[in-house]
């Protein structure tokens, strides 16, 4: 997600390694981790003022504001649910949605141009029966983000089999959602590294918090691994290395 905040890759992982390193010591569950995890990146992004800079300066997703990379971020590579996005903005599900949905609109614009996703005028032969089209947040997209209430599904899904007209407003929103999802930020096989690098930072935060989480050999590591531990196993070698010199020695 901070790659989404910030454009420059050694800035991008230095900030995230810092929040989740602070958010992991409270100890909360993973989901929560997360999620407190990317309120604090948004809120420092919002003080830093990122915006496009570096390699990010030629993809308008950069321009978009924090929140909104936040929220096209979360949808598109992490399947993340507009009730999660919610808890992490403190905002409602359906502001969520309103969010998503002009900043898709934003990123396929063209400049000077506004552009609008054709929909169900209610002019349709079915339009009596078709699903209401909110201009802020289009069912459609509820539908492609995979929003949609389990109750609701049956009688869309029906619907979209008998009524052209929202067959095409689901067909334009899908060419929406795709032309928006090639300029999502990926996260590239070099920068697998770094994932497991953050994961590290929170299994140890985890250790740290609560020793009986950890294995012996992953204690031993991190036993190991402590400086004060390592300057005293480097005097107790020169001991020995001593001691066995004098013992080889005729005196
Ligand atoms: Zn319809």
């Amino acid at each position: 997600m901070s790659q989404a905040l910030w454009a420059e890759p050694a800035r991008s992982q230095q900030v995230s390694l810092e929040t989740l390193s602070a958010v992991a010591l409270l100890g909360l569950p993973d989901d929560r981790t997360l999620e407190r995890s990317t309120s604090a990146l948004l809120q420092r992004a919002y003080r830093d003022g990122t915006g496009a800079a570096g390699p990010g300066i030629r993809n308008s997703f950069y321009r978009l504001s924090p929140e909104e990379r936040v929220v096209l971020s979360g949808l598109h590579q992490a399947r993340w649910s507009y009730a999660r996005l919610a808890r992490i903005l403190g905002k409602t599900s359906a502001q969520v949605a309103e969010l998503a949905w002009s900043a898709r609109l934003y990123l396929i614009s063209v400049p000077g141009q506004q552009r609008s996703v054709p929909h169900p005028t209610g002019s349709g032969r079915n339009a009596i029966h078709c699903p209401e089209y909110e201009p802020k947040r289009p069912w459609t997209q509820t539908f492609l983000d995979e929003e949609t209430p389990l109750r609701d599904r049956p009688f869309l899904q029906e619907h979209l089999l008998a009524c052209a007209t929202c067959r095409q407003a689901l067909s334009s929103c899908k060419q929406v959602y795709y032309a928006v999802d090639s300029l999502i930020p990926r996260i590239e096989s070099r920068e697998q590294e770094q994932v497991r690098v953050l994961q590290q930072v929170v299994r140890r935060s985890n250790g740290v918090r609560d020793p009986l989480t950890l294995s012996f050999w992953q204690s031993f590591r991190i036993f190991l691994e402590r400086g004060d531990i390592q300057v005293f196993m480097t005097l107790g070698v020169v001991v020995l290395l001593v001691l066995a010199h004098r013992l080889g020695s005729p005196f």
